[in-house]
């Protein structure tokens, strides 16, 4: 369904996954994070990653990047920073399987990115095109995310657990509709599990 994405690991065996959001999860939600020397890594959110590989989930990032419909940074930008953090992952022994982004915004994105798509959370686009492009046990895997818009997209893909964390692990919890678990931050997620 959506073209947008990098896989790193075209040979997936039948797997549960860890579907990971990115921003207030992973790094620090600054708003429009596409450079290395603004992304600053939520506390122990790698070693949280690890476990979750240890675990046995293979790991995917699923995020909307609207600023790149917005025009704040480019799809080129927003690779790079992929690819870098992909190297990331994988030093801390915990290698991502793939990383799918939604950049459009069905209101403030320019051409050809505003539209009502079905990628951006909380719709389950690319939860479902990952469970197409790899053969994912979607009943036995997991989303962790920091809004209720992760949550529902977690929910309509038919994902058992949706656990909702502190944005940055720090800030008020939002609404927790649609999740199943709550946590402080994606280390302590990882121990849910
Ligand atoms: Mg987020
Ligand atoms: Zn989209």
């Amino acid at each position: 369904m959506t073209p947008y994405k990098f896989l790193f690991d075209r040979t997936l065996p039948y797997r549960k996954v860890a579907f990971l959001d990115r921003d207030g999860v992973i790094n620090v939600d600054h708003a429009y994070v596409y450079q290395r020397n603004e992304f600053d890594f939520v506390p122990q959110a790698l070693e949280g990653a690890r476990t979750l590989y240890q675990k046995g989930y293979a790991l995917i990032i699923v995020t909307n990047q609207s600023g790149i419909g917005r025009s704040k940074y480019s799809e080129a930008d927003f690779a790079k920073l992929s690819f870098w953090l992909a190297g990331r992952f994988k030093e801390a022994q915990a290698p991502l399987s793939a990383i799918y982004f939604c950049p459009h915004h069905p209101e403030k994105a320019f051409a050809p990115y505003l539209m009502e798509c079905q990628c951006r959370k909380p719709q389950p686009g690319m939860l479902l095109s990952a469970s197409k492009d790899f053969d994912i046990a979607m009943s036995e895997s997991v989303l962790i995310g920091d809004k209720s818009s992760d949550m529902t997209a977690g929910k309509e893909a038919g994902l058992a657990r949706r656990i909702l964390v502190h944005t940055d692990g720090t800030r008020p919890l939002g609404n927790t509709t649609d999740s199943t678990d709550i946590a402080q931050n994606l280390y302590e997620a990882s121990q849910l599990l």
